[in-house]
């Protein structure tokens, strides 16, 4: 590319990150349309990969895929591979706290830029259940899989059996069963569920979201994280968007579809996720007592972020750069 439309395209890209409605709501339309569609063609800004909280490595993994020309599911799924193997990590794959009974479950799901989707629930002997997500939308004619069955077709497709509770989270569990007070706490040691999204160097969206759900939930408990539309959701056209938090206040109001279609309807990703958090807060008293925080990204790579209370970041890799960005919150007390 000739260096005067690069630098043309990348202060346009750059104004498109930070203005983006401002832009959207210019008064000349030829210019306006000549913008977008520099914006919506040009990959100079491209790609971009985006997680929930600090999983510093796991994004920096999946911003290395996409640099290599990787497809936007590839480096999700490496990406999110990361946290499902990091053993301290107690919210996400081996080494997350188990149920009440002692069992460590899992739950994943992921989305293409066909708007093809997979995913697995009860997962209790498989680490990687994104990419077993994975398996299930490209080797099965299901969208999800649950427990035993979920764990014996991960077997056939050639996933290890491995015991998920370390000593260090079974130390942790027959801790908490000394006085077992189920009370999910906010920010939970700022790292939770990780879900993530990209866009790839062709402009292609794909995402992926998994977690070990609430420490010392009921047994049988299946949050949002694998629920295609709550935890997760891609619309090639348009973006995507992922949760992290309460599963059951995201289920429902459908949160990472709601934000889908808000943005279809023409909101930024930062006005989108937002007004998916306003329909939390305005319907549930309760908020006070829970985080719940949205990622979501457009067409265009635009980023947006928003959760209820303060704590929450969200990192975000693009231009070889990846940095952490602190999240704008809903309670400012
Ligand atoms: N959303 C997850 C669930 O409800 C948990 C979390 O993100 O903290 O299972």
């Amino acid at each position: 590319m000739k260096r005067r439309k690069f630098i043309k395209n990348t202060a346009l890209s750059s104004i498109g990150v930070t203005f983006g409605t401002s832009l959207l709501g210019c008064n000349n339309t030829d210019q306006k349309n000549s913008e977008e569609k520099i914006m919506a063609t040009d990959n100079t800004q491209f790609p971009i990969a985006i997680c929930t909280w600090a999983f510093t490595a796991a994004n920096a993994k999946a911003g290395e895929e996409l640099s290599k020309g990787k497809p936007a599911l590839d480096a999700v799924i490496s990406g999110v591979e990361v946290e499902e193997e990091n053993l301290k990590n107690t919210t996400v794959g081996k080494g997350g706290a188990p149920d009440r009974e002692g069992n460590v479950t899992l739950d994943a799901c992921v989305m293409n830029p066909e708007g093809d989707c997979g995913a697995v629930v009860y997962v209790n002997t498989i680490t990687n259940v994104a990419a077993l997500a994975r398996k299930v939308m490209e080797e099965t004619p299901h969208v999800m899989l649950a427990g035993e069955g979920a764990e014996e077709f991960g077997y056939s497709q050639g996933f290890e059996k491995e015991n998920l509770l370390t000593e260090e989270s079974r130390l942790a569990w027959e801790e908490w069963k000394k006085s077992p007070e189920y009370k999910p706490i906010i920010n939970i040691e700022n790292h939770d569920t990780i879900g993530m999204l990209a866009i790839d160097k062709d402009g292609d969206i794909a995402g992926a979201c998994t977690t070990s759900g609430l420490s010392y939930k009921m047994k049988g408990r299946i949050g949002d994280s694998p629920i295609i539309g709550s935890g997760l959701f891609i619309d090639n056209e348009i973006g995507g968007a992922v949760a992290t938090g309460m599963g059951e206040e995201v289920m429902k109001t459908v949160g990472s579809f709601l934000i889908v279609e808000l943005m279809r309807n023409g909101m930024n990703p930062q006005e989108a996720c937002e007004e998916a958090v306003r329909r939390i807060v305005t319907k549930n008293d309760r908020y006070k007592d829970f985080q719940i925080a949205y990622i979501a990204m457009n067409k265009k790579g635009e980023t947006g972020s928003y959760c209820i209370h303060e704590g929450f970041t969200y990192m975000k890799y693009q231009n070889g750069e990846n940095k952490n960005i602190p999240s704008d919150f809903y309670h400012k007390g």
